[in-house]
């Protein structure tokens, strides 16, 4: 694969130091990427900046370019799909649909009314509540799902009249960069720049003085270190950041049933989804039951490279993570858990892991506590719902939860008790561009999509108009001494 550039101003970068970038399925370097000096950094912020000028003024060109980039990203299918495959590791199929969920993004936002928000309008006076543009937004991406988070950022961000500076993971830099490349034909230069690098090159850009908003998805330890950054200069920050989420199972759920559901929750792209299930609660009388159902879903699926069009799960992204994974499930065997499906690394090249189910753990073991992002799950028993629901809570991350059962209103009130963002009932993962997403506690700050997320690109200006000719309105005149 040739190398890739970053856009800056509308231009082609190259650099003069590049990084590798690894395919997952074997290891192996397959490519270089740019990896962006402090002065391209600054070259980018400038060309965002300027582009501003003009890119806030007209609504409707911003929603035909939002329209067109949705043409691009379609006509890119077929090769942003297989790049996505061979830096992420997920099956082609899964990277074809996380190009299109692109798209869809884009779409939304093109056609998303904004109504007019009249606060007041009478003889004293008409007072309206505009959302005007930030300036240009610093955009910072993790390598599960490095295109479709990178379109929940750019869509509203480009609508609400913002210019940006993205930067992607450095495990996952090239569907970004081609990205960028392929929408210079239908956004003006500058309007979105590309940029690659480390942890640094992030680093640089939430203290850069140009942003007025820091957008971050990312994990908590980096959420926290952006949150400082950007605070000496108040810069706005949404922070997408990791997940726990549980999976409380009620008693009168058919467990073939259900296993289905928390199987496709659990392992959808090998587990690597902030809001996956990380942990999965089940009533005692059941346990063996659902525990036996999601081993032979996990025993059944078919692990593989991804460009092999039978393959259900791919390898895990990354050699950091990889460790992780092997380190969180030998830690939880060390400690008693009995692994009835999977348990261990695969015995081949690249980062594959076999998907396991965890039965015979409970909270205190390190992959029940903390967020394993990838394809091993522990199932812990439970006697008593209210004890349940208590544990599923007692923990600094709040990013989604899910509850199971047959009795749809008890299920929704159990699932109304879990502190998190989204609660999801006899269903996991339901994300849709219309829907609010965000977290309680650690999990984030701020949500992503639908005009929540569009407002969290704006500043709200409040606009008096007074009917009462000059000088103090009667209330003003009430309220100041
Ligand atoms: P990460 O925090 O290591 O990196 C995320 C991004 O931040 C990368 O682009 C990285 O280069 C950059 N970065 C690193 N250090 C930085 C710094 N000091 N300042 C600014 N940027 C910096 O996360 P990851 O390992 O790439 O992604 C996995 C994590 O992301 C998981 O915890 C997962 O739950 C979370 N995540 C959250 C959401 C969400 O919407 N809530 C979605 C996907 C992933």
């Amino acid at each position: 694969m040739s190398e890739l550039t970053m856009t800056i101003g509308g231009q082609a970068a190259v650099t003069e130091r590049t990084f590798g970038v690894r395919n997952p399925a074997t290891g192996e370097v397959f490519a270089e990427a740019p990896d962006c000096t402090g002065e391209q950094l600054d070259a980018a912020m400038d060309a965002a900046a300027k582009a501003y000028r003009d890119w806030k003024a007209d609504e409707s060109a911003r929603r035909q370019a939002l329209r067109d980039a949705v043409g691009v990203l379609m006509g890119g299918l077929g090769e942003l799909g297989p790049m996505l495959t061979a830096e992420q590791g997920k099956p082609l199929n899964d990277a074809t649909l996380e190009v299109f969920g692109s798209a869809i993004w884009c779409t939304y936002y093109a056609d998303l009314e904004r109504p007019r928000e009249i606060i007041q309008d009478d003889d004293e006076a008409f007072v309206e509540i505009v959302r005007r543009p930030l300036g240009v937004v610093a955009a910072i991406t993790p390598w599960n799902f490095p295109l479709n988070l990178a379109f929940w950022k750019i869509a509203p961000a480009l609508l609400a009249g913002n210019t940006m500076v993205l930067k992607p993971s450095s495990f996952t830099p090239l569907t970004t960069l081609r990205a960028g490349q392929l929408l210079q034909h239908v956004l003006p230069p500058g309007v979105l720049n590309v940029v690659s690098g480390g942890h640094e090159l992030g680093a640089w850009m939430t203290s850069h003085p140009v942003p007025r908003k820091i957008s971050f998805t990312g994990s908590i330890e980096t959420g926290k270190k952006v949150a400082m950054a950007a605070a000496p200069d108040l810069k706005r920050t949404t922070l997408e950041l990791g997940g726990n989420d549980p999976a409380i199972v009620l008693d009168d759920v058919d467990p073939a049933t259900v296993a289905d559901g928390l199987f496709g929750g659990a392992f959808a792209n090998n587990g690597q989804v902030c809001s996956a299930i990380k942990r999965v609660y089940v009533p005692e009388r059941i346990y063996d039951a659902v525990v036996e159902a999601l081993a032979t879903r996990a025993k059944a699926v078919r692990v593989g490279e991804g460009t092999d069009p039978e393959s259900k799960l791919g390898p895990i992204n990354n050699e950091p993570q990889y460790e992780r994974v092997k380190m969180l499930v030998a830690d939880a065997l060390a400690h008693g858990a009995r692994a009835v499906a999977g348990g261990r690394a695969m015995d081949r090249a690249g980062y594959f892991f076999e998907p396991t189910i965890l039965a015979d753990v409970s909270d205190g073991v390190r992959i029940v506590d903390e967020e394993q992002f990838g394809p091993a799950l522990p199932v812990i028993a439970y006697r008593d719902l209210d004890d349940a629901v208590e544990r599923a809570n007692a923990t600094h991350f709040g990013l989604a939860g899910s509850v199971w059962g047959a009795d749809v209103d008890r299920a929704t009130e159990i699932a109304g008790r879990l502190e998190a963002g989204t609660v999801w009932v006899n269903v996991h993962l339901a994300l849709a561009p219309h829907q609010p997403f965000g977290g309680f506690k650690w999990s984030g700050i701020g949500v992503e999509n639908g005009p929540w997320g569009l407002a969290g690109f704006t500043d709200i200006q409040t606009v008096h108009r007074s009917r009462t000719g000059t000088g103090l309105s009667p209330v003003t005149s009430m309220v100041i001494p």
